[in-house]
């Protein structure tokens, strides 16, 4: 290739640009476009004066693997040599997995002769600098930094959980971060009255019920009353602020051994770096340093009310689920609704809000009590009326996309490769184009021209092909969904005795309101 090319340094490097841009990339935004790694990496090279041999593009590559078409297209012209420099945005465009990456860095450039910079990391491998004894680094970075973070992090608290030093957030109720040392608890005179008081009432005899009952008419004040705050965690507003105790608090405190003074911590992990959920750990893997601070409750007193605990429970024995068991909610205060036993006068089952059962002293929620037996009924007639319509709706659909149709999913699988294609073309036509201005084949002026106008088409179809595959993936997502829901629901229209489990496939939940009216929430959005 004939260059007409100021020297800058002595050497006038033959640059290959490498871009990708994964599917994850995209969703970050602007900066990492195609277009933007394009133009800023061509400007670098412009700028530098060296020879551009081509723009090698990966789209919706994913930096884990090398085995991208795009950059191998790079490799064979480096294996060419047609190539002695690449350069990439920074080296996470290059790729992610930091062996491979090193090995590319340090060991097949170099081999072949060929410069790698990667601009905004700072790295240029011509260079010795110390960004660059940086880069092995930077790579691993790339792949594991959270991971890493994360990792350490975990192993300094955990060392310091292992020597009863409190690492926690906000202590349990009847403690407080002793304000000479953050890693002490000491009990906070506020609270601590209230878990002695639990524990006396549960060494007395009290269920756990019983004693949230006692708090609750008492006007103990919960943590939440305490403290003056919401706690935004709870869906529910009037849980968190209406100073009613609920039996899962009491269990907790009765139930944790912190209270004897012993340091108990660790008892939850979460699931990984990447997600916020937690999972509770096995009672070996807990780390528990004793007499570390204050007890509230005595040892021996502690062990009594474990041995209590089981005994005291009011929960009903072995229970025969009914068909909607677990599927009722209250449409009024979110709670579930409860199916109470058969009653003795008449054998009738009713329905209950679970919130207004255990708390109809308060004046919260209304029974929303009726006959579950007709509710039943009803959801059976609803569900086997929508069945027949889905069912008639998807024959029809079938037939005419039969008659008149293909496929709709082929359809725009088609138009979607022949808008790549087209795609493609365009960015090659808009590098040989600047080829043709670095080459003054064609003026600056007549470059600015097409470009931008070039640019505007390029964007329009980037556009459209999203556009084209968000379709296709929500195309399939229905398809497969429909074709789940008319499998259920022929399961359900021949089945003379609907079980619980056909329900649970079916439904998601079923809000009762104060006046009777219900809205089932299948788990298809087709029939919701
Ligand atoms: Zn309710």
């Amino acid at each position: 290739m004939q260059s007409v090319i100021a020297r800058v340094n002595d050497k006038i490097y033959r640059v290959a640009i490498y871009i990708r841009l994964s599917r994850e990339d995209s969703k970050i935004g602007e900066s990492e476009s195609i277009t933007n790694q394009r133009q800023f990496l061509m400007n670098w090279v412009e700028t530098r004066g060296y020879e551009l041999v081509g723009v090698y593009v990966d789209d919706g590559f994913s930096g884990t693997n090398f085995d991208r078409p795009g950059f191998q297209r790079m490799i064979k012209d480096i294996e060419d040599k047609k190539v002695d420099m690449v350069i990439t945005k920074d080296m996470s465009r290059l790729g992610r997995d930091y062996i491979e990456t090193g090995n590319y860095l340090e060991k097949y450039f170099p081999s072949k002769g060929v410069r790698y910079i990667a601009v905004t990391d700072d790295i240029d491998t011509a260079v010795n600098s110390s960004n660059n004894d940086m880069a092995p680094f930077k790579a691993v970075f790339n792949d594991m930094y959270a991971k890493d973070i994360s990792k350490k992090i975990r192993t300094a608290l955990r060392t310091k959980q292992e020597q009863g030093l409190w690492v926690g957030g906000c202590p349990p109720l009847g403690y407080m971060v002793d304000p000479e040392d953050k890693n002490h608890l000491v009990p906070d005179p506020d609270e601590d009255w209230i878990v002695k008081k639990i524990f006396d009432l549960a060494l007395n005899g009290k269920t756990v019920y019983q004693i949230r009952t006692i708090l609750t008419d008492e006007n103990i004040p919960t943590r939440a009353i305490i403290k003056g705050k919401l706690n935004n965690r709870m869906s529910h507003a009037t849980t968190s602020t209406s100073g009613i105790w609920g039996t899962k608090t009491v269990k907790s405190i009765l139930t944790n051994q912190l209270y004897t003074g012993d340091m108990v911590q660790n008892r939850r992990t979460k699931v990984s770096y990447k997600i916020k959920k937690t999972v509770w750990n096995d009672k070996e893997d807990w780390i528990i340093v004793e007499n570390t601070h204050e007890s509230l409750v005595s040892k021996e007193d502690f062990e009594m009310v474990q041995t209590m605990l089981p005994k005291n429970s009011t929960r009903p024995t072995k229970k025969k689920y009914r068909l909607l068991d677990g599927l009722l909610y209250c449409y009024e205060c979110n709670h579930k609704i409860g199916i109470c036993n058969p009653r003795k006068s008449d054998g009738r089952t009713y329905i209950v809000c679970n919130y207004y059962r255990m708390n109809s002293k308060y004046n919260v929620c209304t029974s929303h009590g009726f006959n579950y037996d007709n509710l039943e009924e009803a959801i059976i007639t609803t569900i086997r009326r929508l069945a027949v319509e889905f069912l008639n709706k998807i024959e029809l659909e079938r037939q005419s996309e039969k008659l008149k149709f293909k496929n709709p999913t082929e359809k725009i699988k088609n138009d979607l490769h022949k808008l790549q294609t087209k795609y493609e073309n365009t960015l090659q036509n808009l590098d040989k184009i600047y080829i043709d201005k670095i080459e003054e084949k064609i003026t600056e002026e007549m470059y600015n021209r097409v470009y931008q106008k070039m640019k505007i088409e390029i964007d329009n179809m980037k556009i459209e092909i999203d556009d084209l595959q968000n379709k296709l993936n929500n195309n399939e997502e229905t398809n497969i969904e429909k074709f789940n829901c008319k499998k259920y629901l022929e399961e359900f229209i021949s089945m003379k005795n609907i079980t619980r489990d056909m329900m649970l496939k079916l439904i998601d939940k079923i809000y009762v309101h104060a006046d009777k009216q219900i809205d089932i929430h299948f788990n298809f959005n087709e029939l919701n």
